[in-house]
């Protein structure tokens, strides 16, 4: 058992990425050799410590992009170059694929940087990757260039309002993939009525169907109970956030509900 991995590093940021106009990437010159799919806990002293997904970790910088939606992402979003952040981690389980596999990626939101890190180490194990991106307009596309500079990945974009690619959800044009063919393993982050349609979908067509489960964490370690679902009883931080999507069904929350850090439950 990681003991260390408890304690927050203080590290500093040496980059940042502007996305658009709600997200920004935070570049750290330090790794935790987290895998794709993990989490860090990052700390802002004074104000308070959020879970957010390892965008990339490349044995000596990490990246992390983060939503501007409440008052730590956007206390995030208010620092600069040279300022410190508390990290902790990496924690939670990871994204894997078997060697040359054919394999969709369903990405929603900031589901597209976490995403990118496996598509990123999914081609070196000579995966074949489409790639689905959905935002809501065109400028909130996230991380299009860099997924297709990689080898053996296609990019497929799609709008809600049409304004770039496929007019319409991500979950439609990844339905006419596993509809063409060959797709044998799903991987889904982003809103989780996404991540249910696109898991339905897989399990439809045959295919194993992985998504990233997100609930109210506070310890990251499965000590503070918070982040436990209906059904299993399960520590999503612990069990999860990537979890296949067998063990998925039976927690009888998701799609539906989720709890605040108080316990109280919240309808998506
Ligand atoms: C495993 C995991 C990975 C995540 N990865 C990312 C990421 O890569 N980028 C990103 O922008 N966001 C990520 N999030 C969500 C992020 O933690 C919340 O958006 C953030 O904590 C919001 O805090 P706030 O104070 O800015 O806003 P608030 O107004 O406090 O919260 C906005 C919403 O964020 C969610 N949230 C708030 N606190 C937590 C918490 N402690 N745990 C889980 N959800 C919370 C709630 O649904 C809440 O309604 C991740 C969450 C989890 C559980």
């Amino acid at each position: 058992m990681q003991i260390l991995n408890r304690v927050p590093k203080s590290v500093k940021i040496k980059e940042i990425i502007v996305e658009n106009d709600m997200v920004k990437t935070f570049v750290v010159d330090f790794s935790l050799g987290a895998r794709p799919g993990q989490f860090v806990m990052l700390w802002i002293p004074r104000l308070d410590e959020k879970p957010i997904s390892v965008a990339m970790d490349n044995g000596s910088e990490m990246h992390f992009t983060v939503a501007a939606v409440g008052p730590f992402s956007n206390a995030m979003h208010e620092l600069s170059v040279g300022d410190f952040v508390g990290v902790r981690g990496p924690f939670g389980t990871e994204f894997e694929c078997d060697e040359g596999a054919h394999i969709a990626l369903l990405a929603g939101g900031y589901g597209a940087a976490p995403l990118y890190f496996f598509a990123h180490e999914a081609v070196k194990k000579g995966a074949k990757v489409e790639f689905i991106v959905g935002a809501r307009s065109a400028d909130l596309v996230l991380y299009e260039e860099r997924i297709s500079a990689l080898d053996c990945a296609t990019v497929h974009v799609s709008t809600d309002d049409g304004s770039k690619g496929h007019h319409g959800y991500n979950t439609q044009v990844l339905q006419e993939l596993l509809d063409a063919g060959g797709i044998e393993a799903v991987y889904a982050v982003g809103p989780e009525i996404m991540m249910l349609k696109g898991a339905e979908a897989a399990e439809a067509a045959g295919a194993k169907a992985f998504v990233s489960v997100e609930r109210y964490m506070k310890c990251g370690f499965g000590v503070c109970g918070n982040c436990v679902v209906d059904g299993t009883g399960d520590p999503v931080c612990l069990k999860g956030p990537v979890m296949p999507w067998e063990e998925v069904k039976k927690i009888e929350d998701f799609g539906k509900y989720h709890r605040d850090e108080f316990g109280k439950k919240h309808n998506f």
